[in-house]
């Protein structure tokens, strides 16, 4: 039977700790069905660890979560079987084919015997691995791999799917097929959920992003709203030497305009709301360009991309 719930993921006030260490702190998250919600977050942010409390492979110390409308960790074991995970790590099984692989989740995720050979064909169609069905998974590529771990999630044609930095590590022709991957699940209607700290895949991909910082979500909205409010419309850079540019800084962060330091430029966001006086004492800038997620990423985590 089919459960109706408008909100695919829940959390309210969950905290993890480990030892001394505050992973997840008073988090507050909502995933409505149907998005894909890309969690972004410099490395540390606690990304990894929310999803693991999703999976109820971690238990959360204090708060609340429910996954398609089941309370965790009481009904993990009903919310895991509606879910496609893809973890981080590849951890299929090198001895098998792809398509055994994929018969061994569809077995474990109790897929009926009569429509498993479809929801096979199914998987591997949709990992384009169907003329690698037979191969054993050592020999395929990395890019391959990766594809099959990600078809195996969703053997099952699971309503949620978590994708813990489906991209982490790949070359970038990869990282391009898995991007047309996720998109086409979005397209279906499968609600996603995917951690990333590839701040190009989460403005690609995302319909809403959660921006993680020190366990808890700083910012929430589209990409584009979140450039709006945090970075403005457009940028300008300034190339100066290191003197200049720690004035420059002090002159907008005067006027409450954020400012993001790159190598041997500072860039001044939110350029079109300078005002005539600040304009001028700030010179002529080397470069105008958009504003971007990247300089909102920044700005509010104080972290550089790498
Ligand atoms: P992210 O996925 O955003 O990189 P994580 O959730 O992996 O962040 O980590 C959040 C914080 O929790 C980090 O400080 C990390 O070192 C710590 N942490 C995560 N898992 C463990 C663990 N099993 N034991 C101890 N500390 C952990």
């Amino acid at each position: 039977m089919r459960m109706l719930a408008d909100v695919a993921i829940s959390l309210r006030q969950v905290t993890k700790r480990y030892g001394d260490i505050t992973a997840v702190d008073r988090l507050d998250l909502d995933v409505p069905e149907g998005i894909c919600l890309g969690l972004l977050g410099p490395n540390g942010a606690g990304k990894s660890t929310t999803m693991r409390l999703l999976t109820a492979q971690s238990l959360a110390d204090e708060g609340e979560i429910s996954v398609l409308g089941l309370p965790l960790p009481q009904e993990s074991k009903r919310a895991r079987a509606l879910m496609g995970v893809v973890p981080q790590l590849d951890n299929l099984d090198e001895e098998l084919t792809a398509r055994e692989n994929l018969e061994v989740f569809a077995h474990l995720y109790r897929v009926p015997r009569a429509g498993r050979r479809a929801a096979v064909d199914r998987a591997l169609a949709i990992a384009q691995l169907t003329d690698r069905a037979g191969t054993r998974t050592v020999k395929l590529s990395g890019g391959m791999r990766r594809r099959l771990l990600i078809a195996r999630g969703l053997v099952h044609e699971p309503r949620l799917v978590l994708l813990d930095e489906p991209t982490v590590g790949l070359d970038p022709q990869v990282r391009q097929e898995l991007w047309s991957l996720v998109a086409r699940l979005r397209d279906e209607g499968v609600t996603t959920l995917m951690s990333t700290h590839y701040i190009e895949e989460a403005e690609r991909l995302a319909d809403d992003c959660a921006l993680m910082s020190h366990g808890t979500v700083v910012a929430r909205g589209t990409p584009a709203r979140l450039v709006k409010e945090y970075a403005g419309a457009s940028v300008q850079e300034h190339y100066v030497p290191a003197e200049r540019l720690a004035e420059i800084e002090r002159l907008a962060a005067a006027s409450g305009i954020p400012t993001r330091r790159t190598g041997p430029s500072v860039s001044v966001l939110k350029a079109e709301q300078l005002g005539e006086g600040l304009r001028a004492e700030l010179g002529e800038p080397s470069v105008r360009r958009p504003a971007n997620l990247e300089d909102v990423f920044v700005v509010l985590t104080g972290e550089n991309v790498e």
